[in-house]
């Protein structure tokens, strides 16, 4: 029997909402241990040289401190704490399409690299900036607009759970998947990630429910991509490779059990950040919960099952496991390549459980990751790789078929020629 696990964070409370007039308005909400050693190693030598942390007097970062960068001295982590940034970055929170076009154009023409962060509710530092890179935040692209019947356009620094919230209680509509538990990924981040939950057995991913997504590439070109497109497919998984999202328009779905309600032409702003520039503020942080998923087809279901398990029972004290959760998605029109690479319904089966801390729980985590990446070749498993601790450009080569890892290749170059966006992460 397949059981229904919610293998997500502890719920932060989703606020109420109100209502406003047509005009935007604010709502106040508010590879790896010895890796992870030596991450955290430079890290801390980075944070050490913070205060002599001197950007080059080049006339590129003069221009973006003039477009409202500053200079960041504080060093971040992820929601996994297992990852840290420089300590010396360059950071900007623009609050439209525009304006991110602006500061991508001017980091492009002067070779600045560039990183996207959403709510850095990721584990594998592909959210964290380098030395000198700038670091573009999309927490005040927080606009909701009831545009057209059915459908609702956002600001991709949105946290899903919050527009999931606001939709059902603004309308007679609902969105059909989202992460579930409570606030974790943004809308840019969840794209970033593929976007699955536990509604995916009835409503297959996140992909299903994107009408289009407005991305601002490495030239600082906007361009709005829709279904049809051939890139649309490849922005599900891509892990802020390709551009900056900015906005997505969302099909909804109507609730048939409410009299119709669709607030026409009202717009409406969510403030909610999920960082304080240092760490994912939430309780318990430092409980970080980690991960293991493979995809399997309905043929590999049990004997996958089964592999997770071993692994469970030869590392009991990696982590403080909860029980192994089964999520099955769905296939309707397509399935994004660099999440599931066969037209097919999957599941999602994870082992899964909160970090356990002692030096000897870490060394059975490193064991327990090596192991599970060794199964996923030995065995030609899928996973869900966008959302684990393991990460490298080395693995993700390795890990995609030539024609999935060619393909993506194929748009970056055509997207990113220089290759400035979140460098060292998915290329090498
Ligand atoms: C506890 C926990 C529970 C989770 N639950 C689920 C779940 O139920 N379902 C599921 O599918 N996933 C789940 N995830 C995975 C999660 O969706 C991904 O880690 C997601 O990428 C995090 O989104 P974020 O907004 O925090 O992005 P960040 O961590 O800030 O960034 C992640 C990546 O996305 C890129 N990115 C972010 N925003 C943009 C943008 N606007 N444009 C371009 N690139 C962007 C970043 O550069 C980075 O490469 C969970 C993760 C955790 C830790």
């Amino acid at each position: 029997m397949l059981i229904n696990q919610n293998p997500v964070m502890p719920s932060t409370q989703i606020p109420a909402a109100k209502r406003s007039g047509s005009k935007p308005r604010r709502i106040s909400f508010i590879n790896f241990s010895l890796l992870s050693i030596l991450v955290l190693f430079f890290s801390l030598a980075n944070s050490a040289s913070a205060s002599s942390c001197q950007p080059p007097a080049v006339p590129g970062v003069n221009q973006l401190l003039a477009q409202g960068a500053t200079l960041a001295s504080n060093m971040q982590t992820d929601f996994g704490r297992l990852q840290h940034s420089s300590a010396c970055y360059l950071e900007v929170w623009p609050v439209n399409t525009s304006q991110v076009a602006a500061l991508v154009k001017t980091a492009y023409a002067n070779n600045v690299p560039i990183r996207t962060q959403g709510a850095s509710h990721s584990e594998n530092g592909s959210s964290l900036p380098h030395q000198f890179e700038l670091l573009i935040h999309t927490a005040r692209l927080n606009t909701i607009t009831f545009e057209k019947t059915g459908t609702v356009t956002v600001g991709t620094g949105i946290p899903v759970a919050l527009v999931k919230d606001f939709v059902a209680r603004h309308s007679s509509f609902f969105m059909p998947v989202s992460n579930d538990g409570g606030v974790a990924p943004t809308v840019g981040g969840y794209i970033s990630a593929g976007g699955i939950g536990l509604t995916s057995d009835l409503y297959s991913g996140f992909w299903e429910h994107v009408n289009s997504i407005t991305l601002v590439t490495g030239s600082g070109k906007i361009v709005h991509i829709k279904k049809h497109d051939p890139i649309f497919q490849y922005i599900f998984g891509s892990m802020g490779q390709l551009g900056i999202m900015t906005e997505a328009v969302l099909n909804l779905l109507p609730n048939e059990s409410l009299p119709f309600n669709y607030p026409l032409g009202e717009s409406y702003t969510i403030r909610y950040p999920t960082t304080n520039g240092y760490y994912w503020t939430k309780p318990n942080a430092d409980q970080s919960i980690y991960w293991f998923n493979l995809f399997a087809s309905p043929e590999e279901f049990s004997q996958a099952k089964s592999d997770l398990e071993n692994l469970e029972n030869k590392y009991p004290q990696a982590l403080k496991y909860r029980p192994i959760y089964i999520w099955k998605v769905i296939r309707a029109s397509i399935t994004p390549p660099l999440v599931y690479d066969k037209p097919s319904d999957f599941y999602a089966i994870g082992i899964w459980g909160n970090r356990a801390g002692d030096s000897e729980s870490m060394k059975q985590l490193q064991s327990l990751a090596m192991d599970f990446d060794a199964l996923v070749f030995q065995k030609k498993y899928r996973r869900y790789i966008q959302t684990e601790i393991s990460a490298s450009p080395e693995l993700y080569k390795r890990y995609y078929s030539r024609k999935t890892y060619t393909e993506f290749l194929k748009i970056k170059s055509s997207l990113d020629p220089k290759f400035l966006f979140n460098q060292r992460s998915f290329f090498k």
